[in-house]
């Protein structure tokens, strides 16, 4: 403001005060009345100060607060505006200064955005981010890593990664991806109190605009959920290729000794071929399990729903069931509302009734007894299966519904079972959207529950 006086205001007052100085000189010299000479220094002092105010509010005025408004923008409030219409000139520089303000306004409003959206989904990302600078000091950390390892936020931000972080893959994961420039993976096992996690770990390194690393990037998956369905694949093949070998080795093996020595002895002959026979339906058993396995477990299965009499299903499968447990002395007791309308794929339920009934013969000792109910529970239809068999220990119970597994290998691999019975039954019954429920009790004898939804 000061420059602007002593440039533009003080050569007009200095003007002024040179043409006041005139011509009271002059009224002086000729001699006029003094009255005269104090009035016309009156008026010369009052148009000094009109052009004065005149000057102050077209120009130092606008532009002390056009000064305001720049100072209130660098200060960051892009919403301060200018208006002013003394002049032309101010007119354009208080639109100038409020485009700049909008526009500040927008770019500073699209950067907050960007930065919210980066930090939420930053926040939000289903792996762990850790980024390190070049140092090895940690700036940022978001919040899943903090779920995986604990600890605040604040507990890791602008410290050494290597003083608050005690896991050695981490350790060398970084060291590695410093090392060699590039993305370095590596797996290791956290444990959470009880709880054993397989994390992944991917380093990448970060470079600036001259090449030069800047620091790095640490991703962490947690692939637990991964390895189990690994360790559950590889277990099946060997569970698979295990209750192949044994039939095979000894259909083999008996085919070879009667081709070796020949079929004259017909007795033995007639054990082999039926050994071979027995053998070689175990296998088809197998086989047709784990394809029934297979196709329930097809991401494209669909159920075929159909509308059937539960009599109808009833007088398909007990027959030949009733007449195994006879063969065996077993009571065999059925309790079946026949008239009970089943929405199901009826070769689907009936493959369940066969294998729980299967079972309870096959894990019941001569004399016992079976009961098979069929009736209805609210909205579902209920088929129970009950023995008073050998019974099965509480905490074996969640996993004779696993593939494979037996309560008893030998016993079951006598009674021809697959292991798979159970595991078929829990798939056709979770496809169907219904539930089971076992309950059991050492030589006491198990029943289970099936609730079908109507
Ligand atoms: P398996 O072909 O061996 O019978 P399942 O999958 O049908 O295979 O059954 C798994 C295991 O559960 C059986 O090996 C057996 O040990 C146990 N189990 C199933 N049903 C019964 C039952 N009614 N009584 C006793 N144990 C049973």
């Amino acid at each position: 403001m000061k420059d602007l006086f002593s440039k533009a205001l003080i050569p007009y007052i200095f003007a002024i005060v040179i043409s006041i100085g005139a011509s009271g000189f002059i009224i002086w010299q000729s001699d006029a009345n003094i009255f005269i000479l104090i009035s016309m220094l009156i008026i010369e002092i009052i148009f000094l100060l009109i052009v004065l105010s005149l000057l102050f509010t077209k120009y130092v005025k606008p532009i002390s607060k056009a000064t305001h408004t720049i100072n209130e923008i660098i200060k960051g409030n892009f919403n301060a505006r200018f208006h002013s219409s003394a002049s032309e000139e101010i007119g354009e520089l208080s639109l100038k200064i409020n485009t700049l303000a909008r526009s500040m306004s927008e770019i500073s409003m699209h950067e907050q955005m960007q930065s919210e959206q980066l930090s939420t989904l930053i926040d939000n990302m289903q792996s762990g981010l850790v980024l390190i600078d070049e140092k090895g000091y940690i700036h940022l950390v978001n919040r899943k890593f903090i779920s995986m390892f604990g600890k605040t936020e604040k507990e890791y931000k602008g410290y050494l990664y290597y003083n608050v972080l005690e896991i050695e893959k981490f350790h060398e994961t970084v060291q590695n991806t410093f090392l060699y420039e590039r993305n370095m993976k590596e797996v290791f096992v956290h444990r959470a109190g009880l709880e054993k996690r397989y994390i992944e770990i991917i380093g990448a390194p970060i470079f600036n605009d001259r090449n030069l690393l800047k620091g790095a990037v640490l991703v962490l998956y947690d692939v637990t959920e991964l390895k189990k369905l690994e360790k559950t694949r590889k277990d099946f093949v060997a569970n698979v290729s295990h209750e192949i070998r044994t039939p095979i080795t000894s259909i083999k093996g008996f085919s070879e000794t009667l081709l070796e020595n020949g079929t004259k002895d017909e007795e033995v002959t007639k054990e082999f071929l039926t050994i071979i026979h027995s053998e070689s339906h175990r296998l088809q058993l197998l086989i047709e399990d784990l394809l029934s396995l297979s196709r329930l477990e097809r991401d494209d299965f669909r159920l075929v729903l159909n509308k059937f009499r539960a009599g109808e299903m009833i007088d398909e499968v007990l027959p030949a069931l009733k007449h195994k447990a006879e063969k065996k002395h077993l009571d065999f007791s059925i309790d079946v509302d026949c008239d009970i309308i089943l929405k199901a794929e009826k070769e689907r339920l009936k493959q369940v009734v066969i294998n729980l009934l299967d079972n309870a013969i096959n894990y019941t000792p001569e004399n016992g007894n079976i009961e098979f109910h069929l009736g209805q529970v609210e909205d579902y239809v209920h088929i129970k299966v009950a023995d008073t068999g050998l019974g099965i220990e509480q905490k074996a119970i969640p996993r004779i519904f696993e593939r494979f597994y037996r309560v008893d290998k030998a016993r079951s691999r006598n009674t021809g079972g697959t292991g798979l019975g159970l595991a078929i039954v829990k798939h056709i019954v979770e496809v169907h959207e219904g539930k089971i429920e076992v309950e059991s009790e050492v030589n006491k004898g198990t029943t289970i529950h099936v609730y079908i939804p109507k």
